[in-house]
């Protein structure tokens, strides 16, 4: 089975203090950046997974600098090119699905990682939360919220689903 990279969202968010002076570390997954500026996999995994896609979007409403948008299956994406980081959307967003770090404006470029770079991958795990980002030989697994984000990494994430609001 082909090794993946498995990021835990939760253990991101459990970081103590990471609103304050220290950003957590940025893994950076460079296929998937190309076209605007450099984004964390957590930012890319919090819109495919953690975001409710709500159809009018406040989030994209509220952005003083057009930098949200919907692609066509109604994944949010940010140019980061043109974010002012107001945190306009963090706030406005009625599940808080936004971590507000992702928004810095001025992120330190030395805090990013690329994952597919086996040293890289190595720092970017040593300054991660403990167990956050691990090697692991899985494939996709829903039942335990286990999720492909792409070919190289897998998401645990507590995925909301339609089916949620049936079963309460
Ligand atoms: S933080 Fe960036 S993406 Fe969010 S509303 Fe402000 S400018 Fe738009
Ligand atoms: S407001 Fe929040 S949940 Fe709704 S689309 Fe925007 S980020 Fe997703």
């Amino acid at each position: 089975m082909t090794k993946k990279i498995l990021i835990d969202l939760e253990k991101f968010r459990s970081i103590p203090g990471k609103r304050g002076d220290e950003s957590p570390p940025e893994g950076l997954y460079k296929p998937s950046v190309k076209q605007n500026g450099l984004k964390s996999i957590r930012e890319l995994a919090v819109f495919n997974m953690t975001c409710r896609n709500c159809v009018d979007a406040p989030c994209v409403a509220v952005c003083p600098a057009d930098a949200l948008e919907k692609d066509p299956q109604g994944v949010i994406s940010r140019s980061t090119n043109l974010c002012v980081s107001c945190k306009s959307c963090v706030v406005i967003c009625p599940f808080g699905t936004m971590m507000s770090d992702f928004f810095e404006y001025h992120r330190d470029k030395d805090n990013y990682y690329d994952v597919l770079n086996e040293h890289e991958l190595e720092l970017f795990i040593k300054r991660s939360p403990k167990g956050a980002v691990e090697v692991v030989e899985l494939e996709e697994d829903p039942e335990n919220e286990i999720y492909s984000l792409n070919k190289h990494i897998l998401v645990r994430e507590h995925k909301w689903k339609t089916e949620n609001l049936k079963s309460n």
